[in-house]
C-alpha cells in the first residue's frame, strides 16, 4: 500500500466512526459510503459518498479511490460486496464470510461443518413445519426467528407450545424461519477475535454480555466463569477466524450452558459492540486492530490493562453523559446521534475498575 492509505468503509454507523478515528491516529483515511445523508461516521471525515449500495456508478467510483474496502454492518448487500471484488477491490472480510454471516441458516450450518457447536436447529416453511420440528425433538417451546436482517431481538419470537406457532409464524411475516431450540444458558459471553492478511490471529478476553429488551445492555471483563469456558471459547473463535480466512475483526457470541460448555449463536464480521471496552481497558482497540488488518498491517497487543464493564446508552441515557463525565474512571463515547429514540444506540461508556 501507497503511504497514505485510504480505507473504503461501508455504512456510516458508530462502528465505522469508531474505526475512523483510530485509522485516523495510524495516518490512514476512510472513506465513508453511506445512503444516510448525515451518518456517525461522515461527521469524523472527508472523504463522504452518499449514495445506495446498488448504485454501481458511484461504487465503481469509490472503489477506484481506496485501496482496500471494509463494511461495518453486516446487512451490507452481498452483491454490493461482489461488485467490488469484480473490480478488482479487496473486500475485508470478503463477500464469503458476509454472505455466511447475513443469513442464519447458512451461519450455524457453516459453523457446525467447522465442527463448532450451536443450538439445535432447522428450518421452517409454515406453523406445521414447526410443529413437527417441535414434536421431532420433543420440545414444548423453540424460538423461531427470521433467516435475515435480525438484531436486537427484532426478527424472533418465542413459540410457547404447539398451539402457539400459528401465531409465532404469522408475527414474524416471513416466508422461511430458523426453528431452534430454546438454550436454558448460565450466561452469554463473546470473544473479538481479529486476523492480518499474513494469518496471524488474536482476540480479547471474552466478555460476560448481558442483555436488557434483546439488546446488549453490558459487557464485562473478565467474564467470572471458568478458566475452561474461557478457553475453550477464544479456541473456537480462533479456529473459526482461521476457517473462514478472515481478514479483519470479527465477534463471535456464545451461551454458556448450565454445564460448562460453548454453543455459538452468532457471528458478525466487523467490530461489535461487544469489544467496546477495549477502547479503554487495551492498549489496541477493537477498530484499531481492524483498520490495521484491512490496511495490510500488523495487529497490535490485545493485552487488557484494566477490569472493565461497558453500559450503552440507548435513547434518553445519552442525556446523563454530563453527570457521567464527573467520573474519572468513566470514558465516555457519543455516537453524534442527532435524535435519541428509544433503545437507539446513542453512545456508551466504559467503567475501568
Ligand atoms: P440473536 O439475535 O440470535 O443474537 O438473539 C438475541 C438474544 O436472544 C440472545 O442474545 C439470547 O439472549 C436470546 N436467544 C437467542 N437465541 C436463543 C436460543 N436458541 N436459546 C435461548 N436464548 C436465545
Amino acid at each position: 500500500m501507497s503511504r497514505q492509505t485510504i480505507i473504503g468503509m461501508l455504512g456510516g454507523g458508530q462502528l465505522g466512526r469508531m474505526s475512523a478515528l483510530v485509522g485516523a491516529n495510524l495516518g490512514i483515511r476512510t472513506h465513508i459510503y453511506a445512503p444516510e445523508s448525515d451518518s456517525p461516521a461522515a461527521q469524523v471525515t472527508n472523504l463522504f459518498t452518499n449514495a445506495g449500495y446498488d448504485d454501481q456508478a458511484a461504487l465503481k467510483k469509490f472503489a477506484d479511490s481506496v485501496d482496500a474496502v471494509t463494511y461495518e454492518f453486516e446487512n451490507v448487500p452481498v452483491d454490493c460486496v461482489r461488485f467490488l471484488e469484480s473490480l478488482g477491490k479487496k473486500v475485508y472480510p470478503s463477500s464469503a464470510v458476509l454472505e455466511v454471516a447475513q443469513e442464519r441458516l447458512k451461519e450455524k450450518t457453516a459453523l457446525n461443518n467447522y465442527g463448532l457447536p450451536t443450538t439445535r436447529f432447522a428450518p421452517a416453511k409454515s406453523a406445521e413445519d414447526i410443529q413437527k420440528i417441535m414434536q421431532q425433538w420433543n420440545a414444548t417451546s423453540c424460538i423461531i426467528k427470521t433467516i435475515r436482517f435480525g438484531y436486537d431481538g427484532k426478527g424472533q419470537t418465542m413459540v410457547r407450545g404447539m398451539d402457539d406457532a400459528g401465531r409465532a409464524f404469522a408475527d414474524l411475516k416471513a416466508d422461511i424461519v430458523i426453528v431452534e431450540k430454546i438454550v436454558d444458558f448460565e450466561c452469554e459471553i463473546s470473544v473479538i477475535v481479529a486476523r492480518d492478511v499474513h494469518g496471524n490471529v488474536g482476540s480479547y478476553d471474552p466478555s460476560l454480555n448481558v442483555h436488557k429488551n434483546s439488546i446488549l445492555h453490558t459487557s464485562t471483563v473478565p467474564a467470572p466463569v471458568d478458566a475452561s469456558v474461557l478457553e475453550a471459547a477464544t479456541k473456537a473463535a480462533h479456529q473459526l477466524a482461521e476457517k473462514i480466512n478472515l481478514v479483519g475483526v470479527l465477534g463471535v457470541e456464545m451461551f454458556v450452558t448450565k454445564d460448562n460448555s460453548i454453543l455459538l449463536n452468532e457471528i458478525a464480521p466487523r467490530p461489535h459492540n461487544s469489544g467496546h471496552w477495549t477502547m479503554d481497558a487495551c492498549a489496541v482497540s477493537q477498530f484499531e486492530q481492524h483498520m490495521r488488518s484491512v490496511a495490510g498491517l500488523p495487529l497490535g497487543s490485545f493485552k487488557r490493562h484494566h477490569n472493565a464493564v461497558m453500559t450503552n446508552l440507548l435513547g434518553d441515557d445519552i442525556n446523563t453523559i454530563p453527570e457521567l463525565l464527573k467520573n474519572e474512571k468513566a470514558h465516555v463515547h457519543d455516537y453524534g446521534k442527532a435524535e435519541p429514540k428509544p433503545g437507539r444506540k446513542m453512545g456508551h461508556v466504559t467503567h475501568l475498575k
